[in-house]
């Protein structure tokens, strides 16, 4: 799918076709130019041939499944994959990747092993929701679609901001999927100027922070990243962003075993999160190969020193592991 083209092949016709194209592709959520009925013949069997709209995956899970991951492949043979969380309470969320593998290096991610490729272009990072809307329109019921979309696979977002920001504004937009600024997380490993740049923004969408452990030392032993941006400084510009916005910001914090768990890892993660708009979310830690997670009381007790301590926090429920498709699973293992 290349919108670009999209674009250029339309160029020379009335405005409203290109209207037309995107009602067709993202509402109508056709996957073949003849399943159109709004656009010419001629034009149809034009964009046929000048812009496919088969997006090419393998699937894992089934329809039953609370998640599904895909394996997208892009044009020049590269994959990256992206998980769809299907809540209890109806929200639909498309976790998708940014970058194909990522340069940053973190000590307990598959990603990060993979060692970094390229980035992804905007329709790279949009055919991934489409996909997804896609299936749910096949598979579930009628009104079935996505509902929320996170940065969260593969990559590091702010380092693909271009790219990223503007699938943002085709998520957001109105002529294509509609999803509200709120319902859009970016999530990331502390990349200062891209937070900058993100508060610049007239959206309101979400900040997550990958946070991990909370002193220098030990963040900066599990994510080399934090030697370029330490804590402080990554603190304070998160706090004028959530200021700014008034928007509340997400520190996800992974449980590893012995490593970032103990009761003076949780103190001093107190000691961070002072700011009333913050607030922790904990992940049990999903395995690969390196670490451990921790067990349920570890999590349990740090937990508690949190919200002792008047934290706001939350256990995120860690889908798909089964498929290889949990936080800091994603690896392409399953090629
Ligand atoms: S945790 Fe995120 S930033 Fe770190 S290596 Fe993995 S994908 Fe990259």
């Amino acid at each position: 799918m290349d919108l670009d083209k999209l674009k250029e092949v339309l160029a020379g016709e009335p405005k409203f076709r290109l209207k037309q194209a995107y009602q067709a592709i993202f509402t109508d959520l056709i996957a073949d130019w003849r399943d159109n009925t709004t656009l010419p013949p001629k034009l149809r069997e034009k964009l046929d041939v000048e812009c496919p709209l088969e997006l090419k995956a393998t699937l894992f899970g089934s329809k039953n499944s609370e998640s599904l991951k895909i394996l997208l492949e892009l044009a020049d043979g590269g994959k990256v994959e992206s998980v769809l969380l299907k809540h209890a309470d109806g929200r639909r969320t498309v976790c998708v990747s940014a970058q194909v593998g990522c340069p940053l290096g973190c000590k307990f991610c598959a990603t990060g092993m993979l060692g970094f490729k390229r980035n992804l272009s905007t329709d790279e990072i949009v055919a991934q929701v489409l996909f997804f809307s896609r299936y749910l329109k096949r598979n579930e019921t009628e009104h079935d679609r996505v509902t929320n979309v996170v940065f969260m696979g593969m990559g590091e977002p702010l380092l693909n901001y271009d790219s990223m920001m503007e699938a943002v504004r085709i998520l957001n937009s109105k002529d294509a999927f509609n999803i509200g600024a709120r319902r859009i997380s970016i999530s990331t490993a502390g990349i200062i100027p891209g937070v900058e740049k993100l508060m610049r923004e007239d959206l309101q969408i979400n900040l997550a922070i990958s946070l991990h452990a909370a002193t220098d030392e030990l963040r900066s032993e599990l994510m080399p990243i934090n030697n370029k941006y330490p804590l402080e400084d990554l603190m304070k510009v998160v706090a004028r962003f959530a200021r700014a916005k008034n928007r509340e910001v997400m520190f996800e914090y992974l449980l590893i075993k012995g490593i970032n768990d103990r009761r003076e890892d949780a103190l001093a993660l107190v000691d961070l999160m002072r700011i009333e708009l913050f607030m922790v979310n904990l992940i049990r830690y999903n395995p690969t190969g390196v670490y451990g997670p921790s067990n349920s009381a570890e999590i349990a007790r740090f937990k508690n020193i949190l919200s002792e301590n008047g934290i706001n926090v939350t256990q995120r429920y860690s889908f798909g592991q089964d498929i290889n498709a949990a936080c800091g699973q994603l690896a392409n293992k399953n090629q």
